[in-house]
Parts: C-alpha cells; structure tokens; sequence
C-alpha cells in the first residue's frame, strides 16, 4: 500500500522577494495500493508543488508526507535508522517530468540512461541480463525493435520516444507509485491516447499507483474515467473538490469545477453553451496575498458575504462520491441568509 497523509495539515511556503507565498496549503490526500489521482487547475495553482512535496522531491515547511505510515523526512534525517529508508522511499516514488528532453543526460545513450536504474534495482545480474530487460522493456513502451534505439543519444528522439524512455526508466525502479506532471505535454497530440493508453496499461501490469498533474480537464476526465480513478481540483494551493470524472464533469459540486468545465469546449456537454465565463472576474489573484474566506469568492459567480468572511473546508457531497469545499453545499450554512456579492447571481437551493 502507498499512502499519503496529513498530520497537522501539509504546508509548503516559498519566499519571494518581499513576501511569503504558500503554494500548498492545508491539504490532506491519500494515495492507495494502484489508485489512479489526478491533480487538476490552472498554472500557479500549487498542482505541481503538491506532487514534488507528495514524492519527497520538496520538503514541506509543515505537516508531514508519510509512506507506509513512515514520515519521509524523517526517514531521510534518521540516517538509516528508520523502518523504511530513505533509499526505498526514492526507489518507491518515481516522477515523469513535463519536458522528457530535460530528463535524459544529452551525452549518454539510451542503454547507459536505462543500465542505472538496473544497477540499483538488480546490482547482481549480469551485463546480458540487463540488456535482455532493457530490451524487453523499451518494446514494452513501444519502442520496437529496441536495439535501434538502445545505442541512440536522447537528441535522435522524439518528443513521444524521449517519453516513453522516461517512463521506461522509472519502471525499471519498480515503483509502488509514479508521479506524472504534465508528463503528456510535450507529447504529439497525435499520440496523446496512445501515452495515456500506454500508462494506464502499465499501471495495472505493474502493480503501481499514478498521480497525474494536469491542466487540462479533458486529460484528467481520460484518465480518470479509463483508469477507474478520481480527480482533484485545486485552487490558489487548495483542493476544492474532489471525486470521480463522472461526477466531476456531469455534477460539479464546486463553482470552479464549472469554470474549468467551461473552459474544456471538447467535453461535448450541453453546460457548454453558455457564451459567458461563469466568473465574475478573469484574473486569478495573486498567491501571495490571496482572498480571504473562500480563496474563489473573487471570481465566484454565486459568492456572498459569508464567503469573503469563512474559509469552507472540504466535506463530502450528498452522494457520496467525493467531496468539495463550498458553502454552497450545506443547507444549513449562513450562507443562504447572507447578500450576494457584487456582480455575483442569486444561488438556488436545490
Ligand atoms: Fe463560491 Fe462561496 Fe462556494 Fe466559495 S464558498 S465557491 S465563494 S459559493
């Protein structure tokens, strides 16, 4: 099992010149034995951040990140003395960056790239061996016939081939879960299904669980809807809502699930409509100062006062299937008895 959790609320602050930005803030997410979590919002959202500080790469300023109930720093500080060590936990936690190019040494063909993580993995086995699994496995990426590509440098690949390189090589480590930041990106977008396909077909073969970052909803909702997992929304370094693609795209609970929603024209949904953006103000607010109460209530187009004056928290929707972080949600909540904000429409409750 890989898992994830918050003690005291995970907290990640960076300084810039004059200020502090909290670029992850009070977030709580677990991560199942191959459970598949899309981390899903616009650039600056913290998405990225969340998933470095989730597979060790940043250290949090606050809260703890735990694998298999071993806090990761901890394992790093203890010099070997913890349960699980710090080596397991880099092994156990793989990333697939954004830019395949930049991942991969320029000086060093395909064969050396992929013999490191073997070495490690498997330090007993011969030099044949080796090459026997590096070739099994780049043509398990795709990659046929391998030995053209094995004495190769990166630069003699694709975009698409750099990637399945990438993915290659963290496989090889045997990972119990893979870190994907906008790991299809660069890729054509002729080829972005046969990437997704590929990564969802790995995950089940080899036992591991995916956290895919993404920008794009329609990305997410793939990934999501094919790989049986959930997506998560975050806003200015919060989750705001999360639950299945299917509830997600067909029943947003949260009004920037809807803004996201609008903005993905390819979601063949009637909601798509609508001319108007369903926010009240086009500019996301600035981090390092942002809102507050509820960080959306600037471009919210059913904010009132009661959300300039509380922070919501995320709780379940009445289905059951996930959880968002809108007061909206909660017939009880002040929020139905306080004054629409400027601009913003008279909410309904259903
Ligand atoms: Fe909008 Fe208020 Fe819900 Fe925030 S809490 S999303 S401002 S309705």
């Amino acid at each position: 099992e890989v898992h994830f959790e918050k003690e005291q609320g995970l907290l990640d602050r960076f300084r810039s010149d004059a200020s502090v930005v909290r670029a992850v803030d009070g977030i709580s997410l677990d991560i199942e034995e191959q459970d598949l979590v899309c981390l899903l919002g616009e650039s600056g959202c913290g998405k990225t951040t969340l998933g470095k500080t989730m597979i060790g790469l940043q250290r949090p300023t606050g809260g703890s990140i735990r694998y298999r109930g071993q806090d990761i720093w901890e394992a790093k500080d203890d010099g070997g003395n913890a349960e699980i060590s710090h080596e397991e936990i880099r092994r156990a936690l793989q990333i697939i960056h954004q830019d395949p190019g930049s991942a991969l040494n320029p000086n060093r063909r395909i064969a050396n790239i992929l013999s490191e993580p073997l070495r490690h993995t498997h330090p007993n086995i011969s030099q044949a061996e080796r090459r026997e699994r590096m070739h099994s496995l780049l043509e398990r990426v795709g990659m046929t016939p391998a030995g053209d590509f094995l004495d190769r440098y990166p630069h003699q690949l694709s975009g698409g081939e750099k990637q399945r390189v990438v993915l290659a090589r963290a496989l090889l480590m045997n990972p119990n879960a893979i870190l994907a930041d906008e790991a299809i990106s660069a890729v054509d977008v002729s080829l972005r299904i046969e990437i997704m396909d590929l990564m969802l077909e790995l995950q089940e073969e080899f036992d591991t669980s995916f956290l895919f970052i993404s920008h794009d909803l329609s990305n997410a909702r793939y990934f999501a809807e094919h790989g049986d997992g959930r997506i998560a929304v975050m806003y200015l370094g919060e989750i705001v809502e999360i639950g299945t693609a299917e509830r997600l795209i067909h029943d947003p609970r949260h009004p920037y699930t809807e803004v996201l929603r609008w903005a993905t024209p390819n979601l063949d949904l009637d909601a798509m409509e609508a001319e108007d953006p369903p926010i009240r103000q086009i500019d996301v607010p600035d981090p390092v100062n942002p809102p507050s109460g509820c960080r959306f209530h600037t471009r919210c187009p059913v904010a009132r006062e009661a959300c300039r004056e509380e922070h919501p928290t995320l709780a379940d929707v009445d289905d059951g299937d996930g959880k968002a972080a809108c007061f909206r949600e909660d017939p009880n909540h002040r929020y139905w008895d306080s004054e629409p904000l400027e601009g913003a429409a008279e909410s309904k409750e259903e």
